[in-house]
Formats: C-alpha cells, sequence, structure tokens
C-alpha cells in the first residue's frame, strides 16, 4: 500500500492533515460503491485501526466524523483512550488478549473483537455495563495467529458467551490469511458465522475486511472492517 507516514506526532492538534482526510474520503467511497454493488442496504462499520500511531491521529479521525476505532495491545490502547475521552469514539480491541489484562481492558473499550477461549470469555465476564464480543475464528493452521479452530471449539465458545453475564455475542471476526484468495477464507467464516446464528440468531456480525481485502469483504457480508494503513498511512515503526 502506497500513503504517507503520518509526521505530525506530539503537536497535539487535530487539525486534520489533509491527506488524511483524502485517504478517508476515498476509502469510505470504495467502501459505499462495494455495499451498493453487492446490494447492501447497510453499509458496514466503518473501524479505523490506529494502533502504533499517536492519540493526535485519533483526534484527527474523530474530527473528519471517525466514530470508531481500533487498537490492538495494552496498555497503548487504554492510555489514547484516556487521552481521547471525550470525543464520543467507540473503542474496539482486536489484538490477541492475555487473560490477565481482560478485566482492565473491559473497563475502556465497547468491543473485544478477539476472544478465542473461554478463560479470556470468563475474564471479561462482569456485572458492569455491557461488553460486545466477537469470536475470532482462525482461519489458519498456525495456533500461534489466535483464533478458535474447529466448529465445535466455537460453537461451545458461543454458548459459553451466551450464558456469561455482562457480554453480548455480537459475531463472528477473522483476519484472512495472506497465503489465500481472501474470497476462499471468508466463505469459512461465513460458514462459522452461520453456526453461531443457528444458536444465537441476533449475534450477526462479521467483523472482516483490512486494508487489502476490504471489497471482498463487504462481498461475502462483512459487517465491521477494520482498515489501518489505507487510511492512517503506513504506521510508525
Ligand atoms: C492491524 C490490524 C488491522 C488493520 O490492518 P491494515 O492492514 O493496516 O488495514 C485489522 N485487524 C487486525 C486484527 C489488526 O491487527
Amino acid at each position: 500500500m502506497g500513503g504517507d507516514t503520518i509526521t505530525s506526532t506530539g503537536s497535539g492538534s487535530s487539525e486534520p492533515d489533509p491527506a488524511l482526510l483524502d485517504r478517508l474520503a476515498a476509502i469510505r467511497g470504495r467502501v459505499a460503491d462495494a455495499a451498493r454493488a453487492a446490494g447492501r442496504t447497510h453499509e458496514p462499520t466503518l473501524i479505523v485501526v490506529t494502533k502504533f500511531h499517536p492519540v493526535a491521529l485519533v483526534q484527527q479521525l474523530a474530527a473528519a466524523g471517525v466514530t470508531d476505532v481500533g487498537e490492538n495491545r495494552h496498555p497503548e490502547a487504554r492510555d489514547k483512550a484516556e487521552a481521547a475521552a471525550g470525543l464520543g469514539l467507540r473503542w474496539h480491541f482486536i489484538g490477541q488478549l492475555q487473560t490477565n489484562k481482560a478485566k482492565q481492558v473491559r473497563r475502556y473499550v465497547d468491543a473485544v473483537h478477539s476472544v478465542d477461549r473461554p478463560e479470556l470469555l470468563r475474564a471479561l465476564s462482569s456485572p458492569d455495563r455491557l461488553l460486545e464480543v466477537f469470536l475470532q475464528v482462525n482461519l489458519t493452521d498456525d495456533p500461534g495467529r489466535g483464533g478458535v479452530a474447529g466448529d465445535e471449539a466455537l460453537e461451545a465458545l458461543a454458548t459459553e458467551t451466551l450464558e456469561a453475564e455482562g457480554v453480548v455475542l455480537r459475531g463472528v471476526m477473522a483476519v484472512a490469511p495472506i497465503d489465500e484468495p481472501p474470497a476462499a477464507a471468508f466463505a469459512r467464516v461465513v460458514a462459522a458465522s452461520a453456526r453461531v446464528r443457528s444458536l444465537a440468531p441476533q449475534a450477526d456480525g462479521l467483523s472482516i475486511g483490512m486494508s487489502h481485502d476490504y471489497v471482498e469483504a463487504i462481498e461475502a457480508g462483512a459487517t465491521h472492517l477494520r482498515i489501518g494503513t489505507a487510511i492512517t498511512g503506513n504506521r510508525p515503526v
């Protein structure tokens, strides 16, 4: 992907960078086009992934009308969520999450997209405000990539999520493998989603689609897109 690196770190300014606004507008346009072409009546929710970027970028995105942001590491995500409090953003945790960090993460996020094991689910369960949960499906053979492997484990985790306190089962999430056409990978997520919906019809969320495959994801029925670099530019190293 092309795109400029955001260099306006540390300025604290939320004055939008014109290149950022251009990329955001371009992606919004392509998302709308793809949704229309797929005959969709609802556009998917656009989650802009801001991981590794400074809070100034989050502030610029909010000023440009972005409502949902995604982060993948605690405590960086918490620090940004605190610094950007009051902007009305919804925070999505999209990365692998250690069980011992779950309680802290649930305090500042609205949704966790990476729930893939009972221990994590139990740690996220709480009588506090409701947390939206997506069950992550592993589309690779590598357990290190995170995600539930196998239909039985997925159904068991869905059942436990439905019974857990303080969490709402929203749907499934996946990251397409790089060595496979996205449409083939997304077909497996759609099948996993059908299994979950057979247990919980309202859990129809499909969190798929990143910078390189969001058009295919929309064609497959994505309800939540997690787009980073195509909007933010390259992540700082
Ligand atoms: C980083 C990340 C994204 C965004 O990736 P881009 O290629 O920058 O769009 C989406 N989902 C997850 C789980 C990620 O870690």
